[in-house]
C-alpha cells in the first residue's frame, strides 16, 4: 500500500542514534510472528537516520476494541493504486503504538519489500495493539495478501 506521509517531529531513538520517521505502512497479514502465530495485520514504521541507515518498528496487530486512529486511515485510503492520501490528513503514529513500548525483538534484516535492502534494524514490539474485526475486514478489502512469506530462520556458526 502507499506509505502515508508522517510529520517529521517523530523519531525512534536506539541508544544514542536517531532516526526520524520517514513513512508508515500496513501488511495483511503480519509479516511477522510470534510462537508460530500469525496476525491479521502489521504495521511498519520506516525510520531513517540522518547516514541513511534504516530502522523498522514492527507492530502486530490483533483483533479487539476499534482504533480510532486506524479508522482514521482507512477512511482516507485511496480506492485507487497510485494515488495519495489527502494531503490533509494528518496521521498521529503514537496512537498506533502499544503502551509497552520496552519490550521487543531486535534483529538485523532487510526491507520486506523490493530491493529488499540489507542492514535494516528490525525492533518488533512484543505487544500488540488491537483494532476491531470490522476494521481488519474494512483493511482487507482495501489491500489483502500484501506481506511477504516468513523467511526461514537463518543460524550462522
Ligand atoms: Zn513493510
Amino acid at each position: 500500500m502507499i506509505p502515508m506521509p508522517v510529520a517529521s517531529t517523530n523519531q525512534l531513538r536506539v541508544g544514542v542514534e536517531k532516526y526520524p520517521l520517514l513513512q508508515l505502512h500496513f501488511h495483511a497479514p503480519s509479516e511477522h510472528t510470534l510462537k508460530g502465530k500469525a496476525f491479521p495485520l502489521e504495521i511498519h514504521f520506516v525510520n531513517a537516520a540522518d547516514n541513511g541507515k534504516l530502522a523498522v518498528v514492527g507492530v502486530l496487530v490483533k483483533e479487539g476494541a476499534t482504533n480510532a486512529e486506524f479508522q482514521k486511515i482507512l477512511d482516507n485510503a485511496p480506492l485507487l493504486e497510485g494515488t495519495n492520501t489527502p494531503p490533509d490528513m494528518l496521521v498521529f503514529p503514537w496512537r498506533l503504538l502499544p503502551a509497552d513500548r520496552t519490550h521487543f525483538y531486535n534483529y538485523a534484516g532487510s526491507l520486506t519489500t523490493p530491493p529488499c535492502t540489507e542492514g535494516v534494524g528490525w525492533h518488533v514490539l512484543s505487544q500488540p495493539i488491537e483494532v476491531s474485526q470490522t476494521q481488519i475486514t474494512q483493511f482487507e478489502a482495501l489491500y489483502n495478501d500484501n506481506a511477504r512469506h516468513t523467511q526461514a530462520l537463518m543460524v550462522v556458526l
